[in-house]
């Protein structure tokens, strides 16, 4: 009996304590995804229907104060961080409708992109592109011009076709290509600085598995064979790794065909950690990461090689990591590509001493589009991402800068979602579009309710009493 009281007592432990904890922590202490920026609201509303939100917003309005749209906490900058009041769609999520027909689906804006995917697929649906984790809310997701992969597939937001959406003074709106134009191309990637988006309805297609071949070639080799390799598949995205000039060319196309092989299996998943992990403990010993980085490469095929079927979940997303590292992501215009490559190779080159760069660069290619703060308005564009397992925050963002300025010469625009240091004064003149943007912005919330300290550093907001 008394042997068995401490077994008893850790599995209460396990099971309910702890879980309980978890849950409190979870509820009494927010951070965003990487865990830079901590949430301290000084109120939280997850209202469920859209009176409750309109009347939260006339009520903001009202007393003058600020309220920040908050949706899964995936960015990695503080464009969801509240310094007042925080609202959350996660008591407003689901399927409204499904047009099995038209091919569209009309989702609450709490809803996550991987709950969106589970739900249309019984009835035939999937959406045609996804990023490389599910787990944002789709109205999260668009606002900041999140996007997949795939030369003729624009960003997320391109596969809307009509929103519902509530103005900082509470009155809805719906808006779309025919109806209220304007509001449609503002809110669209509107930063949570237009309204709270209620509703989406997105075109979607006939379900489908991914074909997917990855191949590991030169740097010098893909660069010069840049523009067959972006056309040779519907999807096509390329890791680079520094230290070896070695990139995995990963390609995908639909295909009806059954899943084999799927590539979540459980060995890319061991593999995925382990070169996580060494990556990780490279952070401290930057010496030792040229060699780790060779070994990963060539010996493990930096991360698998190969060819398989798998769902969109399996194929678009990659493992969950599990360091919580920064990002910064610039699109370039498609013809920049090489030289903006070749430009932080050699950054890499020159800071090589001083910072590990433990991880690779993602590189994917994005369609153009007509959506006036879309980092891809205008033209083809490429998205490099760039990310480092550092201890230092000075070395990773002295790095960031150096490749963020190279980007800028290019006409580079920076991801809404990621780290980037520039002023309101600097991103006018790359958004064509930006007082447009403001113009509309200013109507549809006066009162400048949607305010936090990113927006007012961006747009030079300040609060109208
Ligand atoms: C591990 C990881 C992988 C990622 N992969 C990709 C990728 O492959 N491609 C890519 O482009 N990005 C990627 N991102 C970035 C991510 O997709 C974006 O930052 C996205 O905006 C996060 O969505 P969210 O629901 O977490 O929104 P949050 O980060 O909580 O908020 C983002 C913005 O949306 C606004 N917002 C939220 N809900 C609403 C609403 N209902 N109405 C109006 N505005 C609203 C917020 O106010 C804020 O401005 C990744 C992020 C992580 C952490």
């Amino acid at each position: 009996m008394v042997g068995k009281f401490p077994k008893a007592a850790s599995v209460l432990l396990l099971a309910v304590i702890i879980p309980l904890c978890l849950r409190y922590l979870r509820s009494h202490y927010l951070l965003n995804w990487e865990g830079r920026y901590e949430f301290r609201p000084t109120k939280i509303h997850q209202p469920s229907s859209v009176e409750q939100i309109a009347s939260i917003l006339r009520g903001a309005s009202l007393k003058g104060k600020t309220v920040t749209i908050v949706g899964s906490r995936h960015s990695w900058s503080d464009i969801a961080v509240p310094d007042d009041t925080m609202l959350s769609l996660e008591k407003y999520t689901g399927v409204v409708h499904i047009d099995k027909d038209r091919q569209l689906v009309t989702v609450r804006g709490g809803t996550t992109l991987e709950e969106i995917v589970i739900a249309i697929e019984a009835d035939g649906l999937a959406l045609p592109q996804l990023p490389s984790v599910s787990g944002q809310t789709i109205a999260g997701a668009i606002a900041t011009g999140t996007h997949g992969t795939g030369i003729k597939y624009g960003n997320l937001a391109t596969l809307v076709t009509a929103i519902e959406i509530v103005s900082g003074e509470g009155i809805v709106y719906r808006a779309s290509e025919n109806k209220n134009h304007d509001i449609f191309r503002t809110a669209l990637i509107g930063l949570g600085a237009v309204g709270v988006i209620t509703e989406v309805t997105i075109t979607c297609v006939p379900a489908f598995n991914l074909h997917e071949v990855i191949t590991l070639m030169p740097l010098q080799q893909c660069l010069q064979q840049l523009d067959d390799i972006v056309t040779s598949s519907d999807h096509v995205k390329l890791w680079l790794e520094f230290h070896t000039q070695q990139v995995q060319v990963y390609r995908s196309n639909k295909t009806t065909s059954p899943r084999r092989d799927s590539p979540t299996g459980f060995i890319f998943n061991l593999k995925f950690y382990v070169f996580e992990y060494a990556s990780y403990v490279m952070s401290w010993i930057p010496r030792l990461t040229g060699a780790v980085m060779w070994v990963s490469v060539n010996i493990f095929k930096c991360l698998r090689t190969g060819d398989s079927v798998g769902s969109p979940l399996e194929v678009f997303n990659i493992p969950h990591y599990f360091v919580r590292h920064p990002e910064l992501e610039y699109g370039v215009p498609y013809n920049a590509t090489a030289d903006l490559i070749r430009e932080l190779i050699a950054i890499k080159e020159d800071m090589k001493n001083e910072i590990s760069f433990n991880q690779i660069t993602e590189i994917r290619f994005v369609k153009g589009d007509d959506i006036w703060l879309s980092p891809a308005y205008g033209r083809d564009t490429t998205f490099i991402t760039v990310l480092t397992y550092n201890p230092s925050d000075v070395l990773m963002h002295r790095f960031f800068k150096r490749f963020a300025s190279s980007a800028i010469q290019h006409g580079g625009r920076p991801h809404w979602g990621k780290l980037f240091y520039e002023t309101e004064a600097e991103l006018r003149t790359r958004y064509l579009k930006w007082d447009e943007f403001m113009a509309v912005r200013e109507k549809m919330d006066p009162h400048r309710v949607f305010s936090n300290s990113f927006l007012r550093r961006l747009f030079h907001l300040s609060v109208k009493q």
